[in-house]
């Protein structure tokens, strides 16, 4: 059985461990901290167990999935024996040039790295190794094991063995791959977040409310989530330092974040996460209650 190394065991990081190790990998998740370890393997029983109670999985193939997985909080160890590495640690560029650094020296020369990142350049990444063309972005999609899109993203060496390689193993994991360029964004969060930014802008300019304009856009185009709402979910922060990697790689004011987002974030309002953001979330996720200070 091919083993894959998952650094990471956040939310994102949980998610990939989980679709590998139900595709009959060997999955090695490596976490600094082991509390997010012990999480991490708490939520995936958790959500396999949801599957069996809804019979689009066997009691069996839960038991396999759960013994293809193991932890690890040393990167030495972790990376082991596999083939192919996905980084899913914090979004912060420092850290990630780090463990790419590390990687280097401890991976054999043909072992493909991958990451997960939603913003940092993947040539970027890659340029601290000395593979550069076996250096990934494979961009999952949350919550991994729902959503079928994976973008692949090429740094600027990224081979095209190695893309058609790291494609060919999305299908695999029962994804659809969609291969793009590695330019700020890339093409999710490109499209995405001038979407959410102008949403925000329309609010702070005072067009519409929080609900009249989410709802604008379910109904009107036909979204699953208003952006306002999907801005919560994502996180307010993470919104912010997408949209200002957007700014500093094009230098164009059309992605400059709304001053409102600004606030938000640096007084604590982050969504979900921090239980307000546009709407309140102390209740759950379940019944969106817009946020006092943006009720009318
Ligand atoms: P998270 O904060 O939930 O988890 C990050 C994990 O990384 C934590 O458990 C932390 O302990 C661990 N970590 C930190 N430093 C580490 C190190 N040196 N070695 C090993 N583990 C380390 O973050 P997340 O939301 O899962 O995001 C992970 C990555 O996925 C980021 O690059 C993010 O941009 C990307 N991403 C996130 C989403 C999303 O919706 N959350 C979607 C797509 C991509």
């Amino acid at each position: 059985m091919q083993q894959v190394t998952v650094i990471g065991a956040g939310t994102m990081g949980n998610g990939i461990a989980h679709v590998f190790a139900m595709n009959d990998f060997k999955v090695n998740l490596v976490d600094i901290s082991q509390p997010a370890l012990d999480k991490a393997l708490a939520t995936i029983e958790k959500n396999l167990g949801r599957m069996v109670a809804k019979e689009k999985i066997t009691q069996e193939k839960q038991d396999a999935t759960l013994a293809n997985l193991t932890t690890h909080t040393e990167l030495a160890k972790g990376v082991e024996g596999s083939f192919l590495v996905v980084e899913a640690a914090t979004e912060n560029i420092d850290l990630k040039l780090k463990i790419f650094q590390d990687l280097e020296e401890l991976c054999a020369d043909d072992v493909i790295l991958a990451t997960n990142t939603s913003s940092i350049s993947i040539t970027k990444i890659a340029a601290v190794t000395n593979r550069a063309d076996k250096v990934i972005g494979m961009h999952f999609m949350n919550p991994v094991p729902v959503m079928k899109l994976v973008e692949i993203i090429r740094g600027y060496a990224t081979s095209d063995a190695v893309t058609q390689q790291i494609m060919d193993l999305s299908r695999k994991l029962g994804k659809v791959p969609v291969e793009v360029n590695d330019y700020p964004g890339f093409v999710a969060n490109r499209i995405l977040m001038p979407m959410i930014n102008e949403a925000i802008y329309s609010l702070y300019e005072g067009v519409a409310g929080v609900e009249e304009i989410d709802t604008v856009m379910k109904l009107g185009m036909a979204h699953p989530m208003g952006p306002l709402q999907l801005a919560d979910f994502i996180g307010l922060d993470v919104c912010l330092s997408i949209l200002h990697v957007l700014h500093d790689g094009f230098g164009d004011p059309k992605y400059r974040p709304c001053p409102l987002l600004v606030n938000m974030v640096t007084a604590g309002y982050k969504g979900v996460k921090s239980g307000e953001g546009f709407y309140t979330y102390g209740h759950g996720t379940k019944d969106l209650v817009v946020a006092d200070r943006f009720k009318k």
